[in-house]
């Protein structure tokens, strides 16, 4: 039993602590409340490579193991989560066409992906449809050799950034079951942002609404080639998706904790610094706790990844239980801060604004929960 990174996950980790302490920190406040678009960080992201993590190396990409891959997200998170959010679904996006797509599409999509010369999202939830994914109503029809897009997407990060995005897409609105009529169309251009959806946090990153009238896509963009396995091209994508979210969720919960830590030191009340009350340091204890076993959950997660195996039960146990920590480490950091932590001035404010949004993203926690249940009662997975 190893609890211990290997040399090159270490360099690469402090690689990634470099560029947050100098670029991220330092910014992340200020742009967070304006809502600004972090062109200069992004830039610095493509230069780190870090646009080609889930790119294999003989298309350009880094092709790095899932424990690197939740370290970028740890790390990043604890600067900006906001930030993680431009990478996470294109790595989603890229990770599943280097997985389905054909020798054609990964030679034409992934260099210039894996570089950030173009970036990429994910399109599935619609305003109607976003667990129950086969209740979609966006169609593609056949016309000659293209495909015609008409419906509306919703939620969709990165789409105003986007130069490609995989859209998923009823190619047989009429197959039993409604999976084998689904399918996953890389769209180049043609489809129309509505509109930016205003968030509680989770800000930088857009997060929009778009919508597709007779977009014509060359049938040449079907991912795979082969109609009605969309469906199945998606959630093979989740399992990396939802290390992504809990890694988010660690580095959110960590924070959170530092800075009670940090303010319970420097706080004084009733001529004591607040660390010395037992109400503060029940709580500093509990974070640490609950940050430390979301350490552990996400790194095996990552690790039985790495090691070939599936990884639903594992990555679900991941994303639940350090999501609902960032959560609470949010709040009890907060309460640990007093009215200060109620202040825009503060980081804390910003982690418990974001910390919610990873308890529903890549499969809302109760989904997770059934998710874990089925591969238990199934026998597919035993713990213990
Ligand atoms: C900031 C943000 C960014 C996002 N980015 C993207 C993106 O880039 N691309 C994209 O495609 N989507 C994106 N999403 C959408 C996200 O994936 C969905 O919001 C999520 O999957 C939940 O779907 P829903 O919102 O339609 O909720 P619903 O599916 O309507 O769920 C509502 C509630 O019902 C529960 N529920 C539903 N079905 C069941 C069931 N069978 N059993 C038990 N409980 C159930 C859910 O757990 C939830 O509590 C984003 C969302 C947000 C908020």
């Amino acid at each position: 039993m190893d609890f211990e990174l290997n040399d090159e996950q270490r360099l690469f980790r402090d690689t990634l602590r470099d560029f947050v302490d100098r670029e991220i920190r330092p910014v992340a406040q200020e742009w967070e409340a304006t809502d600004r678009y972090p062109t200069e960080i992004v830039e610095t992201m493509k230069d780190l490579g870090l646009f080609g993590l889930t790119v294999p190396e003989e298309y350009g990409g880094l092709g790095v193991d899932m424990v690197s891959f939740a370290l970028v997200f740890e790390e990043i998170s604890k600067g900006w989560m906001g930030i993680a959010g431009i990478l996470g679904s294109h790595s989603l996006a890229c990770w599943t066409i280097a997985r389905h797509g054909t020798e054609e599409q990964k030679r034409r999509f992934l260099p210039d992906l894996a570089a950030g010369r173009r970036r990429t999202g994910i399109g599935l939830t619609e305003p109607g449809a976003g667990t129950d994914l086969q209740g979609i109503t966006t169609t593609a029809r056949r016309d000659g050799d293209h495909y015609v897009i008409d419906g509306r997407k919703t939620w969709i990060t990165n789409a105003r950034h986007a130069g490609m995005l995989p859209v998923l897409v009823k190619t047989d609105p009429a197959a039993s079951p409604a999976h084998r009529g689904m399918s996953v169309l890389l769209v180049e251009d043609g489809f129309e942002v509505l509109r930016d959806l205003p968030k509680l946090g989770y800000k930088g990153t857009e997060s929009c609404e778009i919508v597709f009238d007779g977009v014509r896509v060359p049938a040449a963009n079907l991912l795979g080639g082969t109609e009605g396995r969309g469906l199945q091209q998606v959630l093979s994508g989740l399992e990396t998706g939802r290390i992504n979210i809990a890694a988010r969720s660690l580095g959110i919960a960590q924070a959170a904790y530092d800075e009670a830590l940090k303010y319970a030191a420097q706080r004084e009340a009733f001529g004591h610094p607040i660390h010395d009350f037992q109400a503060i340091q029940l709580k500093l204890a509990e974070m640490a706790i609950k940050v430390q076993a979301s350490r552990l959950l996400v790194y095996w997660a990552a690790s039985q990844a790495d090691a070939g195996n599936r990884i639903d039960m594992q990555a679900g146990m991941a994303k639940t239980f350090a999501s609902e920590a960032a959560i609470e480490c949010a709040l009890t950091s907060m309460q640990v801060h007093g009215g200060y932590g109620y202040s825009k001035e503060f980081v804390v404010e910003r982690l418990y604004r974001d910390a919610p949004l990873m308890s529903i993203g890549e499969g809302t926690n109760d989904i997770m929960r059934t998710v874990i249940a089925k591969a238990l009662t199934s026998g597919k997975e035993t713990i213990g």
